[in-house]
């Protein structure tokens, strides 16, 4: 069913049954991978939120939770250089695993710059995990991005945690703008 989000039209991409399901799968992937470490998950606000919520509940392994805000839409539908970083982590990740927990990677300009930011607190390791990834904008390769919920086209999404003018991040589905 289409929704109407402000001045746009959305339709369905990705439903919660197929989010939950590729989440648990991530969440045990992560319970393998980091069961030698105590893992630091940083959570990037606001669009990962749910995304954040729904796989720590799968983790069953000792971790810590921080999380750090940035921006680069401001209200729109592209994605623009400029970043804007509002908070600090509160935890100190040197000598430690970091996970960074995205809900999706567009150019990969925000996160290329949260990863260089991170890597001058020196942690042992970077990772990234996205919950949606799309390959077509993707500017440049990124090798911490090691875990990704599902590949989309290059189109504008809502729902999930993700906003269209700071609405729809309620949506327990992912939509796509229609074009
Ligand atoms: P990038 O820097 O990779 O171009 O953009 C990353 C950020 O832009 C994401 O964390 C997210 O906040 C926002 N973003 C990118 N694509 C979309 C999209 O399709 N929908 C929404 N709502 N936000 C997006």
């Amino acid at each position: 069913m289409k929704i109407k989000i402000a001045d746009l039209e959305f339709e369905p991409l990705i439903n919660e049954d197929l989010i939950i399901e590729r989440t648990k799968a991530i969440g045990q992937q992560l319970n393998a991978d980091y069961l030698q470490s105590i893992p630091v998950f940083v959570g990037v606000l606001n669009g990962s939120f749910l995304f954040i919520a729904d796989l720590i509940k799968q983790i069953n392994i000792p971790c810590e939770i921080a999380f750090t805000k940035l921006a680069s839409y401001y209200g729109g539908t592209t994605s623009k250089l400029k970043i804007r970083d509002d908070i600090d982590l509160m935890v100190d990740i040197k000598g430690r695993d970091v996970l960074i927990i995205e809900d999706i990677v567009d150019t990969g300009n925000t996160l290329h710059y949260l990863i260089d930011k991170l890597k001058q607190r020196e942690p042992a390791s970077i990772k990234v995990c996205s919950l949606l990834l799309k390959p077509e904008a993707l500017q440049s390769p990124i090798e911490e991005l090691k875990y990704v919920g599902f590949e989309i086209k290059n189109e504008f999404v809502v729902g999930y945690g993700l906003d269209y003018q700071e609405m729809g991040r309620n949506l327990r589905d992912i939509y796509k703008k229609v074009e």
